[in-house]
């Protein structure tokens, strides 16, 4: 149960945005998804055992699409998403052809990836672009994809592990059920892919080379384990698998067409140009837990092959120095290939060792973040045919400052300057020579930094963003979790919030969807702010300065003009007895906020947390309060005890930290 209280609370629902032009409404609203993944579930899952399970499975699909859809990660590139869905339409079985929800979204995220929905919304990641070489292969994705829709693979997994759970032992346990389960699944959409891709106009062997991109993928990561040969507990069966049955299955293909390009070579190689930037601008600004190490190699890898291009060279360095700000070890280590290892035979055993050369040695494709098929695309060939420029980071960093000098890169001067974290004298040297630039971007920051301390500049203030607050039915099991998006739900949180706010002068407490509606820009700024800090990344450096890791972090502690940016999520949950059936879920889900909360005699908790993110009023930049499971007042009406255990609870961490601080 705990469990699934924390998955509430880490997947923010902000599902109350009147504004995003980016997406057709229909798609945002939660109840047309929810009604419309159970109508097109198939016959048995709506049978008396599995009625129920299947309409909650609806319900948490659909809370899931409309969170991607307002979360800021779905780019609007019409160029691209055009494209995108020329190719799907090229490829899509007439088993789906009347299909209308089916479409591919861009998601900025810089990995090689892509996600179905149950309702037919195809998530596909702009890094994928990075890998990919033709439409064909881009074919083959999608397709594997749209067979893990039409096999509802979703759904089944779910009921699979609502009714059998996901108890070890039953495969002898050595595999978690579910993880064997997702395996036979990805099997069964390879299979019915390859009979797809028969029928489309491209190339079968797309979906082969599909699979070897994975391979690839997989193999780099391997040679960044010390003490793993295969992924292990990977949900995917290893592409070795994938390839192997294709190649036994590849003499009883019948192609009628066989094309890498059917929609337009041109745009696609257009586009793939132009994505770059945005990859990298995902891999810097979402990192994962590499810590930017994906980011400098993709960057390497975009500028080998176009080594004039200024921005490449600016990621590059950008991405060294947020990565040895957060730990200074780095400057010292081989640049790139300081995570990999070699394998080596110690009296037929294999090992592996930490890779003794640098990257610059000799020429290693298998060290490159790159597709083998674009070598030949590559033009910087000097960095291994003459004598190496550089070796650890902290030279690669001066190399490629140097060299973004002669390429009138305005943005590294600032990076360089901020590369600077004792020497005040020589960043405010380069901060100078940076506001001499008329492109300077963040030039109200860097007037700051010169002006003298940051963070002492600011109004002794916080800004508060209620990036959650839920009203959720516990009916046994089942969290039922009302629409706050409705608009009476709206005013009755609003209500509540406005009675909180009184007690704060200090504090501007904000709903976060409304700076998702008048902001848009911050609001994607304060959404990677608090996914960065809610990642628990190893940080040599604690006492790190947020202004100084990124400065468009500094751009809203300035704008905002305070020293402290907090996110709250609240749940305000009752418990009620178990039900069996769907009628009794959708009884619940009509409940309204205000209804819910207004009464007595009933079992009523709240779930609070509270992360606060400060400008050096501790030594370290976050700080984290929660309270789980508060129980209310079962005597009193649920509604007027909210704002003043709200108000407790935000007075505790405060008090908190003040400890903290004295
Ligand atoms: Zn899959």
């Amino acid at each position: 149960m705990r469990i699934i209280v924390l998955l509430f609370l880490l997947l923010p629902f902000i599902s109350n945005s009147q504004v995003n032009t980016a997406v057709a409404q229909q798609y945002k609203d939660l109840s047309y998804l929810r009604e419309y993944i159970y109508t097109h579930a198939p016959t048995y899952a709506k049978s008396k055992k599995y009625d129920r399970l299947t309409y909650k499975f609806s319900d948490i699909a659909a809370n899931r699409i409309v969170y991607e859809f307002n979360s800021g990660d779905i780019i609007k590139w019409d160029a691209l998403e055009n494209y995108l869905n020329k190719i799907l339409k090229q490829v899509i079985p007439s088993e789906l052809a009347n299909d209308t929800l089916i479409h591919i979204y861009i998601k900025h995220d810089g990995n090689f990836d892509a996600e179905m929905q149950p309702s037919g919304q195809l998530f596909l990641n702009v890094g994928v672009l990075a890998e990919i070489t033709d439409e064909a292969t881009l074919a083959g994705l999608i397709l594997h994809e749209l067979a893990h829709y039409y096999k509802h693979h979703t759904l089944h997994k779910f009921l699979h592990n609502e009714v059998v759970g996901t108890d070890w032992g039953v495969f002898g346990s050595v595999k978690k059920p579910r993880d064997y389960f997702s395996q036979q699944q990805e099997l069964e959409a390879d299979s019915l892919a390859s009979v797809w891709m028969e029928q489309t106009p491209y190339f079968h062997s797309g979906l082969l080379n599909y699979y070897r991109i994975l391979q690839r993928l997989e193999q780099r990561k391997l040679l960044t384990l010390e003490d793993y040969w295969e992924l292990k507990n990977s949900h995917i069966p290893p592409s070795k698998t994938r390839i192997a049955k294709y190649e036994a299955n590849s003499n009883k293909i019948k192609q009628n067409d066989a094309n890498l390009f059917v929609v337009s070579k041109t745009d696609f190689m257009g586009l793939k140009k132009q994505a770059k930037p945005l990859i990298l601008d995902a891999l810097l600004t979402n990192i994962n837990k590499t810590n930017y190490d994906d980011c400098i190699e993709r960057a390497f890898v975009f500028h080998i092959v176009e080594p004039e291009n200024p921005l490449f060279t600016y990621y590059i360095m950008e991405a060294i120095r947020r990565k040895a700000y957060l730990d200074d070890i780095y400057w010292q280590q081989d640049f790139i290939t300081y995570r990999y290892f070699d394998t080596l035979r110690v009296d037929n055993v294999r090992r592996k060792r930490p890779m003794g050369r640098h990257l610059l040695e000799f020429f290693d494709v298998n060290l490159l973040a790159l597709n083998p098929t674009e070598g030949k695309d590559i033009k910087a060939h000097f960095y291994w045919n003459d004598a190496p420029r550089f070796t650890t980071y902290d030279e690669a960093y001066a190399y490629f400052f140097r060299l973004s000098q002669t390429q009138n890169c305005t943005e590294c001067i600032l990076s360089y300057a901020l590369s600077y974290t004792t020497d005040i004298e020589k960043r405010d040297g380069y901060l100078n020579e940076y506001l001499l630039s008329p492109e300077a971007k963040y030039t109200l920051f860097a007037e700051t930094l010169l002006a003298g301390n940051f963070s002492k500049n600011l109004l002794n203030k916080k800004l508060t963003l209620v990036t959650d607050f839920n009203a959720v039915i516990k009916e046994g099991n089942d969290f039922i979790r009302l629409d706050n998006a409705a608009a009476d739900n709206l005013r009755n949180i609003n209500y509540v919030l406005d009675s909180v706010r009184m007690n704060y002068p200090y504090r501007t407490i904000r709903m976060f969807s409304d700076i998702q509606a008048m902001y848009y820009l911050d609001f994607k700024k304060f959404t990677q702010l608090k996914k960065l800090f809610l990642l628990p990344h190893y940080v040599g450096n604690k006492n790190f300065s947020p202004h100084l890791l990124d400065p468009s972090f500094a751009e809203l502690f300035l704008k905002y003009n305070v020293k402290e940016i907090e996110f709250i999520g609240i749940n305000f949950l009752e418990y009620r007895k178990a039900e069996k059936t769907k009628e009794a879920y959708k009884y619940a889900l009509k409940t309204s906020f205000y209804e819910l909360a207004n009464t007595t005699n009933t079992s009523q908790t709240l779930d609070f947390y509270l992360i606060s993110i400060n400008e050096n009023i501790l030594k370290t930049p976050k700080f984290i309060y929660s309270n789980r499971d508060i129980s209310l007042n079962f005597k009193r009406n649920g509604f007027t005890q909210l704002a003043p255990r709200i108000k407790l609870e935000i007075d505790r961490k405060d008090g908190m930290m003040y400890q903290q601080t004295n």
